[in-house]
């Protein structure tokens, strides 16, 4: 049972575009699935008659000690998962929850959390349950709790003793990135750091923009624990996490329905953007085959493969407007295209879907409105054309911003070069809201860019007032929008308009500037070539060598050489 909840927080994450934090939780699938913990385990229920939850304690939390206890940081970082999984198994046996007092929570909202450690599985459960920040005891940012925390925006302040803060419980507290962390925070502390992320309510200000939040899901049951306050609906659910799902075969139109359904009746009279399916490059199926494709985010995903399955369109639309009948808004939305011809294709079996519930004589929904999402160049530069023929837009840059740049965000050696705040990027959205504008048509935002709270004035100078965003994100956006001022955040979007490089923006924005070479590894197997600093694969280079207790793995035979004629002069130089 936890194998599979593993399993479907891996799929979710990856659906989220989450591949390095994804791989993190498939780290905690491996641990589960070997054979020689199990076999450990057990030993100690066979021969020493342990019950099973005592073997399952005893073998992680001693294999958690010895991890602790190794030099290198990292590795004693990863005690903290061993930790993670003995918690959440001893909770299975015993049926109750592993974080009781995240649960009892449940429905709080924006608040810190203070605890002795971060494990990977409380920071996913917290990130659900919209919390803010984190105030721990023990740990470093290495450790796969501190990543996720950073990669969900979610600051961690390390103290001496919880005891400090323990005592503040129930207050308005700020925990500031730069390890601050403040109890009831007046207006001069505030102000001194400029964006404050995870203090509670700030008053509007006059001259706020007139802008709404929306929530971005993966399956329908997310919307059992939304607090709708602020929120004005669905604004984007990615609908391949369903198919991703299914193992063996694609959901069929009953299967589909059902999840659709729960959709819309938990969304109630709230609009509903839903995205159709987009499978294929970073959303793999199990159960098919892409065929031959250098690099598959160039390849078959999204619509392109309705060219050789169009019934998985029809199918989807045929669930989804059966689902959304009576007084339901659905809001349907076509990801990936690349043009007006994709457009139309993709309706031409709308429209074939819709032709066979008519001839079956079907209830459905016909009043809904459609859409694009803006996620390629070529879809940017043929907006005014796309937004012609639909009724709203949406951008998505999490995709757009990595084919603007050519760069896969993942891919730990480019990833510095993935920008989204790069001028280049703000123009090319400042060039979509203008035509949404004059052509007064709604256009959102949805991508992980929205999600990041300092990017939010300017993206609000920019001109977006729709912004979709995982319910954490969505919480603080509700805030933060609250306090901004909209002359303020023209005049900065301009500023950030004008720059000629993104570390201009990052100093229009307060931020450090981005390392020119990325620094640090994140999944496991990934090792620091330490001659030019290239991330490689361990066991993907022939080019290792162990000197002493240390491997050292190279790119090349080049780095290779080198280090090996460095070492030697080093080694003579010693033994003269
Ligand atoms: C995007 O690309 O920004 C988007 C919202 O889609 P995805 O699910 O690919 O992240
Ligand atoms: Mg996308």
């Amino acid at each position: 049972m936890l194998e599979q909840e593993i399993e479907e927080t891996v799929d979710q994450l990856e659906s989220e575009a989450y591949r390095a934090e994804a791989e993190i939780m498939s780290t905690h699938l491996a641990l589960l699935r070997d054979p020689e913990l199990h076999g450990q385990i057990y030993d100690l229920i066979q021969n020493n008659r342990h019950r099973a939850e005592t073997a399952v304690e005893q073998v992680l939390q001693s294999m958690a000690a010895m991890l602790a206890s190794a030099e290198d940081p990292l590795l004693a970082e990863r005690a903290a998962d061993l930790r993670d999984l003995a918690i959440r198994l001893e909770a299975g046996f015993s049926e109750r929850h592993a974080f009781l007092p995240l649960t009892a929570w449940d429905r709080a909202g924006c608040f810190i959390i203070a605890l002795p450690e971060l494990m990977p599985s409380l920071v996913l459960k917290a990130r659900e349950l919209g919390v803010a920040g984190f105030i721990v005891a023990y740990g470093t940012g290495v450790s796969h709790g501190a990543i996720l925390a950073k990669s969900f925006g979610m600051p961690v302040v390390r103290v001496a003793s919880l005891e400090y803060v323990t005592r503040f419980s129930g207050r308005n507290i700020l925990v500031w990135g730069e390890g601050e962390v403040l109890v009831e925070p007046n207006e001069i502390e505030l102000s001194a750091r400029k964006l404050p992320d995870n203090v509670i309510p700030i008053e509007r200000v006059a001259g706020a923009p007139e802008a709404r939040v929306w929530i971005s899901i993966v399956d329908p049951g997310q919307l059992e624990a939304v607090e709708w306050a602020g929120i004005e609906g669905v604004g984007l659910y990615r609908s391949e996490a369903l198919f991703m799902r299914y193992r063996e075969d694609f959901p069929s139109e009953q299967e589909q329905f059902t999840a659709y359904r729960r959709l819309f009746r938990l969304a109630g009279r709230r609009p509903v953007v839903f995205r159709t399916v987009d499978l294929g490059a970073d959303k793999p199926v199990e159960h098919m085959r892409f065929g031959p494709q250098v690099n598959p985010s160039l390849g078959l995903r999204a619509h392109r493969l309705f060219r050789f399955h169009p019934e998985l369109l029809i199918t989807q639309i045929r669930a989804l407007l059966r689902a959304a009948s009576g007084d339901h808004r659905l809001w349907l939305m076509f990801p990936m295209l690349e043009t007006i011809d994709q457009l139309h294709f993709v309706q031409s079996l709308v429209d074939e879907a819709i032709q066979s519930l008519v001839n079956e004589g079907i209830t459905f929904q016909s009043d809904f409105r459609q859409g694009v999402l803006v996620e390629t160049p070529s879809a940017a530069w043929s907006f005014r054309r796309l937004l012609k023929e639909v009724d709203f837009a949406s951008i998505g840059t999490n995709d757009l911003v990595q084919y603007l740049f050519a760069v896969e965000r993942n891919t730990a050696n480019v990833a510095d070069l993935y920008q989204p705040e790069h001028p280049v990027v703000l123009e090319v959205i400042h060039h979509l809201t203008q035509i949404a504008a004059d052509a007064g048509k709604p256009i959102f935002i949805c991508g992980e860019m929205a999600a990041d709270m300092s990017l939010l004035p300017v993206l609000v100078g920019l001109g977006l007032r729709d912004f979709s965003l995982s319910m954490g994100a969505a919480a603080i956006a509700v805030r933060d929008l609250s306090g901004l001022d909209e002359t303020a955040c023209r005049r900065l979007a301009q500023q950030c308009l004008a720059a000629d490089t993104v570390n201009n923006v990052h100093t229009l924005l307060n931020r450090p500037d981005k390392q020119p070479v990325p620094s640090q590894v994140v999944a496991e197997g990934d090792v620091l070539d330490p001659v030019c600093g290239m991330v490689v694969h361990a066991n993907d280079t022939p080019y290792a060598i162990d000197v002493g207790e240390l491997s050292h793995y190279f790119c090349s035979r080049s780095c290779l050489n080198y280090f090996m004629d460095h070492l030697k002069q080093v080694n003579g130089t010693t033994s003269e």
